[in-house]
């Protein structure tokens, strides 16, 4: 079963206390595609400048992932730089130059109507809603979402989680958004304004998840290095999204599919974080994942 994508597709260029690196591919579609595209097909909608790498979308093919919703517009691609302080966990916004997406309007080729679990990358709450506007209501509708929509989107991202399954959000968004310093507060806060889960991820700390009746907690894998933090929480939820979709038949969404879902999404963001850029995952085999998802059960195993 596809998973259909939406979100920024980038060119990101990042400084961290050791390195920086200019122009590389990024962005949150394209991190989620690529990290969903290991566990099955994956739809990809947004849009690049004509100044966009072929070489990229030659990637995201070579990965599976259909690029009939990808518009290639004339015009720059979106920009983005940021630069991380030293424990490699805040992270500050250099620059953000909108560039083509300033215009943009996702549009949904009628193929992907069809599509069962939509993951709503990053991306500004109005276009969210667009993309939920063209189709049918899927089976799972996973939002993610930054400091910046809960600044600047709020009333549309408030009206947007009565229409999502699961809303993921990093921890200092969780407070900001709800006002509540406790998480399991903010969490409930969350869930009365209508999704039916919320996942807040606490950087190297992993991530909590909250439904009606259940509560788990994802650690992050265990790693001494961290060469490039960004990416990772749409790698984290492209890894959630696409092993959904990809086991959704079997029983449908139940609570030990979501946990299976968490854990392989915490495994593909822990990939991610090791090289800059797409660097690990393009090198990332598919007996990697399984490993590492194996090492994660066994050092959460108790009693
Ligand atoms: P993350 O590290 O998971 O927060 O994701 C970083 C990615 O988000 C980068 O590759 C950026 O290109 C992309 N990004 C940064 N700011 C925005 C924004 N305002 N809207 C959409 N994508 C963004």
């Amino acid at each position: 079963m596809s998973v259909l994508v939406v979100g920024s597709i980038a060119l990101d260029s990042i400084k961290t206390a050791t390195a920086a690196r200019a122009d590389l591919l990024g962005g949150s579609a394209s991190y989620a595609a690529v990290s969903a595209s290991y566990f099955g097909p994956v739809r990809l909608v947004g849009i690049v400048g004509s100044d966009f790498p072929a070489h990229h979308l030659d990637y995201f093919q070579s990965r599976g992932i259909d690029l009939a919703g990808l518009e290639i517009a004339e015009g720059k691609t979106f920009r983005w730089s940021g630069e991380y302080a030293q424990d490699m966990n805040s992270r500050e916004t250099l620059s953000v130059d909108l560039n083509v997406f300033a215009d943009y309007l996702p549009k949904l080729p009628t193929a992907y109507h069809d599509s069962r679990v939509v993951l709503l990358g990053n991306i500004a709450p109005e276009l969210q809603h667009h993309v939920l506007d063209q189709a049918p209501r899927p089976d799972f509708v996973i939002a993610d979402t930054m400091d910046l929509w809960i600044e600047i989107g709020r009333p549309k991202l408030v009206e947007l989680l009565a229409r999502i399954d699961c809303l993921i959000l990093n921890d200092s968004e969780a407070r900001r958004f709800t006002g509540e310093s406790s998480l399991i507060k903010a969490a409930h806060a969350i869930l009365a304004m209508g999704p039916r889960y919320v996942a807040i991820k606490k950087g190297e700390h992993g991530c909590i998840f909250f439904g009606p009746d259940e509560f788990f907690s994802v650690g992050a894998f265990p790693l001494a290095e961290v060469e490039d933090p960004t990416g990772a929480g749409d790698t984290f939820a492209g890894g959630v999204a696409g092993y959904l979709a990809h086991n959704l038949g079997r029983d449908g969404i139940t609570p030990e599919l979501l946990r299976e879902a968490l854990v392989h999404g915490s495994v593909m963001a822990s990939f991610n974080v090791e090289a800059f850029g797409f660097e690990r995952l393009l090198a990332l085999q598919a007996a990697e994942i399984a490993d590492r998802y194996a090492a994660f059960v066994k050092m959460s195993r108790f009693g």
